[in-house]
């Protein structure tokens, strides 16, 4: 017959062999020495340090990421000291220097008066979670970018000019600073593609955005594309002189590219028509009757003969 001792020895037995072979890895710490009491033998494999190099709490913390130490250690301190279960995630070195990424989760053990009296818990190996959750969050980012990227030239899509054209109109509104903004249309396009094809017009757009790239050259210049064969660059802080030396730049360099057009009624080669303005918008001024007048100095370029811009 089984003596009450020896079942429970037994017990204690099972419990341990069933903690001891779970991936999951069981620790206690002693809340009065903050000293480990015990520790899984599993540590060592997962992360290859000895399990009797697991002495006080600094073990932990000093094999922690020097990125997660400041957060995850303040948190669990503060967590243990009000009583509060709690867990936390943190990268965690290796004997190899490599980082494995954690979650501990620790439970608080009381005395019969109520006060802590160690804490038990699980480290839990996350780093292939963590690994799916960053591919997820890049994904999600890159789709932020393409998003607000034009597919055909790489530049900038009409939504971001949206954006930025309205970030700036508030900045130089703020600054009383001049705000220039130049649309470019390519000239007879339409005969373009009639002539070489709808493959052949892809790729002179593609020229021309990166043509067009390269004629504003501060740092806040932008330029996008408005749509078609249709292109806009906003100019932050340059007034109606400096907004017509990059207007021009444009038109040059797109003539010095010398991109055949056969079918152009006027001129052998490709050309564009530009409508250029610059305001410095008071709080009363519209953005959009900005946008709107450039608009229509594009329309008295292409009505004036193509190939010119108007401001
Ligand atoms: P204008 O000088 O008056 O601007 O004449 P246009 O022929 O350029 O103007 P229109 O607006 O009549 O035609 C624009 C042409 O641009 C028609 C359209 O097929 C072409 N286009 C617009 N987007 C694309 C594109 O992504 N790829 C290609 N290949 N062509 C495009
Ligand atoms: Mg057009
Ligand atoms: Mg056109």
């Amino acid at each position: 017959m089984n003596t009450q001792a020896d079942d429970l020895a037994q017990d204690a037995e099972v419990y341990r062999t069933l903690l001891e072979s779970t991936k999951a890895i069981p620790w206690k710490i002693d809340w009065k020495t903050l000293t480990f009491s015990y520790i899984g033998p599993q540590i060592e494999t997962l992360l290859g340090w000895k399990r009797d190099s697991w002495q006080s709490i600094h073990d932990w913390s000093e094999r922690m990421h020097p990125d997660d130490r400041e957060r995850v250690v303040n948190f669990c301190v503060s967590q243990s000291q009000a009583g509060s279960d709690h867990e936390a995630d943190y990268r965690a070195l290796t004997a190899t220097g490599e980082y494995v990424w954690i979650r501990d989760v620790v439970h608080i053990m009381r005395n019969e008066t109520g006060e802590v009296d160690a804490l038990i818990g699980f480290m839990f190996d996350i780093t292939e979670r963590k690994e799916t959750e960053e591919q997820l969050l890049r994904l999600q980012q890159e789709l932020q970018e393409l998003s607000f990227k034009d597919a055909l030239t790489g530049i900038a899509n009409r939504r971001m000019f949206d954006e930025r054209l309205e970030a700036e109109w508030c900045h130089a509104q703020h600054q009383k600073q001049p705000l220039s903004l130049i649309m470019v249309d390519v000239d007879l396009f339409k005969q373009y593609n009639d002539l070489y094809g709808h493959i052949q017009g892809d790729s002179c757009l593609k020229q021309v955005a990166e043509i067009l790239s390269q004629c504003a050259a501060r740092s806040r210049d932008f330029i996008a594309r408005f749509g078609g064969e249709e292109f806009v660059l906003v100019l932050p802080d340059a007034d109606a002189n400096a907004a017509l030396k990059v207007a021009e730049r444009c038109r040059n360099q797109i003539f010095k590219a010398q991109i055949p057009h056969a079918a152009s009624t006027i001129s052998p080669v490709l050309t564009i028509s530009m409508g250029v303005a610059t305001q410095v918008p008071t709080r009363q001024d519209s953005l959009q009757d900005f946008v709107e007048r450039v608009d229509r100095l594009l329309y008295q370029s292409k009505q004036q003969g193509r190939n010119r811009i108007a401001s």
